[in-house]
């Protein structure tokens, strides 16, 4: 096992406190250009979704990659955007996961690191409570503690299953802290770096938009004008409807902020809690959600009873688009969200 591979780890940044450099060499110091292109190509690696594997042949190239993560995270907190931190730490956890696949004898010193205590050699036992702990954020019905055999406080997963609780337990740990209170003379001094990576985000951001214009509440469907009226009362909405009516607005290009400030009149509204779920759909953790389409609508009661445009169209975007083109043309192609 290299400690460079996980730098995420209490061992790794043991060594990196060892190593004793400052972050002023490391920004500053040709001899640490290497370092500086590796933390900037783990970001590249937030945004493509990826981040890119690097076999270091030397101790110095080992090194390099283990100094590259505290100074991706620099980056990261310099750049400032919620969504991309959380990419970011997705992408380091996967960048972990696709690690782990060739480690054997280290897994369970590795998931102590993370808190979890395997027992066995696989499968592995496994206390409820550090399951609990690390499987919390897991959405998939398996990872439910209520579908797990229990037996005296423990359950068994196999190595791939912990290697699964072993990349979230990392992500978890790798966006503790993010973003970083960092000076700006730091972040100008990582400019050359850092306005690259904007004009990547940025491309980005415009690429997963769809280009629709200005959002035209009159060409909104029965079903989102619903909703929004029932939000505006105070109703709270089912799961179902809420992300529905968010997928929705954030692919009309409304921001998060302007979705998440909509639901302040809600009676459980907490901005922290309805921030994060709408960052969530928005593409936080890699997966940008689209509306679901009308007959999905209907088996969940989201959908009020169709009009006459409502008849033509499958989808809820469509409708938009369709109604769209009676207030004024298109300037792009539509997207394919199916009618
Ligand atoms: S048919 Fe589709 S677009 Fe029309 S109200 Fe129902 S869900 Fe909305």
């Amino acid at each position: 096992m290299r400690i460079s591979d996980y730098p995420f780890t209490e061992d790794a940044a043991g060594a990196v406190r060892e190593a004793g450099y400052s972050l002023e060499s490391l920004l500053t110091k040709t001899s640490f250009k290497a370092v500086r292109s590796r933390a900037m190509q783990r970001v590249e690696g937030a945004l493509s979704g990826s981040i890119s594997e690097s076999s270091p042949q030397s101790q110095a190239e080992s090194l390099s990659e283990l100094l590259s993560y505290p100074l991706a995270r620099v980056m990261i907190s310099c750049l400032g955007d919620e969504i991309l931190l959380r990419r970011y730490a997705l992408a380091e956890a996967k960048l972990a996961f696709r690690r782990l696949q060739g480690e054997k004898d280290s897994l369970p010193a590795l998931a102590e690191d993370l808190g979890i205590y395997p027992q066995g050699r696989g499968p592995y036992k496994i206390h409820f409570s550090e399951y609990i702990r690390a499987a919390h954020g897991m959405k998939s019905p398996k990872w439910k503690l209520t579908n797990r055999d229990l037996s005296q406080g423990y359950l068994t997963v196999t190595e791939e299953e912990l290697k699964r609780l072993m990349e979230e337990a990392a992500r978890v740990r790798i966006l503790k802290g993010l973003p970083l209170s960092v000076d700006e003379p730091i972040c100008a001094a990582l400019e050359e770096y850092l306005q690259p990576l904007r004009e990547q985000l940025e491309a980005l951001k415009a690429r997963e938009r769809v280009d629709l214009g200005a959002v035209e509440e009159g060409a909104f469907p029965p079903c989102i004008k619903r909703m929004l009226t029932d939000v505006a009362r105070g109703v709270n909405l089912a799961h179902s409807a809420r992300f529905a009516l968010v997928s929705f607005l954030l692919q009309i290009n409304m921001t998060v902020d302007e979705v998440t400030s909509l639901f302040n009149t809600s009676p459980d509204f907490d901005p922290e809690r309805t921030r994060y779920q709408v960052e969530h759909i928005a593409g936080a953790s890699g997966t940008r959600y689209k509306p679901p389409a009308c007959a999905t609508m209907a088996t969940y009661g989201n959908c009020p009873g169709e009009d006459e445009l409502c008849r033509r169209i499958r989808h809820p975007l469509s409708y938009y688009r369709r109604r769209l083109g009676t207030f004024r043309p298109l300037s792009q192609k539509e997207p394919g969200a199916g009618t």
